[in-house]
């Protein structure tokens, strides 16, 4: 879940057309109450409320109620912040937030002055008062290109969790692509990150994945004693391979420092709906995008069925999920490229229904472009 506005204004921020408020535009508004997002997830099978796009901190009070209320339902909350935020906002989050996943931009006072209008020091202090809670916490670095993907950083951070909070907590080194502000420049070399991830574990940080960087084993989790590989992952896709139910590894039983949800719940499925009065719209994978957002909003006084199914290149096709919609509902479906045979997807929409594809260049965006209206 996304809102309106920041307290911060990145230079090259993806999300600038919603965390800036004066280029938002009111198509790009739903409206729901706390209630009406919980019902939303716990129809859809959803186990885990994300609160990220824009930041978390400038709808606290929105949050806090939700988050209660989504505890009551058994589902977990996810806060994604750069975590500008005072001690007591944070007193306030603790009891209803089960993952914290903070942005740390860098440990340069003057980039935070610079690039994102802000300050360090809060920043540092909040992500020590989650770990000394207990908290799940888990640190991302964007690596802007040029400016901060050096081993500087990657030797900063590092150093710094180290003495602040301990090597078990995970690293994420996020790659960048020109956005905003910083349109003249260039997306962020992997090769870089891949020396900042070797950087951060030569200093003892022990599980540091790349971000934003599809198809490459650094973003998949392995034991850090016997190497066996615990979880796969494919760009927003993610498998368990290797770990028991405590979140142990199977090959030798060492603690992986994972925490485990609850079994899913089965997605329905089917290979043969009844397709009369559905439009199929088909999307290919390509270059960079290998996600993509559909927006939908079911303006019927029924409950309607929304089918999506994986192309691959073989010409099968993977079973057809089904997604119920009820009267008068705005939700957005996210699909994501999970192997490299896979195409594209193919979605069955009735027709008259109202949807809109965006494309997804990296996995925090949240596109407000439709592919019909340009990129
Ligand atoms: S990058 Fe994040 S913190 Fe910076 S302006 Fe955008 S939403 Fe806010």
């Amino acid at each position: 879940m996304g809102n309106i506005g920041c307290m911060f204004n990145c230079h090259y921020c993806q999300n600038w057309k919603t965390s800036q408020v004066k280029y938002l535009e009111d198509r790009d508004v739903h409206y729901y109450t706390p209630e009406q997002v919980v019902d939303t997830a716990v129809r859809h099978g959803i186990r885990c409320i994300s609160w990220t796009y824009n930041d978390p901190v400038v709808w606290h009070e929105f949050i806090l109620d939700t988050a209660h209320l989504a505890k009551q339902a058994g589902l977990i909350n996810q806060y994604k912040s750069a975590f500008y935020i005072t001690s007591e906002a944070i007193d306030e989050l603790l009891p209803y937030i089960d993952i914290f996943s903070i942005s740390l931009k860098s440990l340069d006072e003057d980039y935070y002055r610079k690039i994102t209008k802000g300050s360090l020091q809060p920043v540092l202090n909040g992500i020590k008062q989650v770990y000394d809670a207990g908290k799940h916490l888990e640190l991302s670095t964007l690596m802007i290109a040029d400016i901060s993907d050096n081993e500087e950083t990657a030797m900063k951070i590092s150093d710094w969790m180290m003495e602040n909070l301990d090597s078990t907590v995970p690293l994420h080194f996020v790659r960048f692509h020109p956005d905003y502000k910083m349109q003249d420049t260039i997306r962020t070399p992997v090769d870089r990150l891949i020396r900042a991830r070797e950087v951060a574990m030569e200093r003892g940080i022990e599980h540091v994945y790349l971000g934003n960087v599809v198809n490459t084993p650094f973003t998949n989790t392995f034991c850090r004693n016997c190497g066996h590989k615990l979880v796969d992952r494919f760009g927003l896709n993610a498998k368990i391979t290797g770990l028991d139910d405590r979140g142990y590894c199977t090959s030798c039983g060492h603690d992986a420092h994972v925490k485990l949800f609850s079994k899913n719940k089965p997605v329905p499925t089917t290979d043969n709906p009844e397709l009369s009065g559905y439009d199929i719209r088909t999307f290919d994978w390509h270059g960079d995008i290998v996600s993509l957002h559909i927006q939908l909003k079911n303006n019927t006084d029924e409950e309607i069925k929304i089918y999506h199914r994986r192309r691959n290149q073989d010409g099968k096709y993977n079973l057809w999920t089904m997604v119920f919609l009820i009267p008068d509902e705005s939700f957005r479906l996210i699909l994501s490229k999970s192997c490299n045979e896979e195409i594209g997807p193919e979605v069955a929409i009735p027709q008259g229904i109202p949807n809109n594809f965006h494309e997804v260049f990296d996995r925090a965006h949240f596109p407000t472009i439709s592919i019909e209206e340009g990129k």
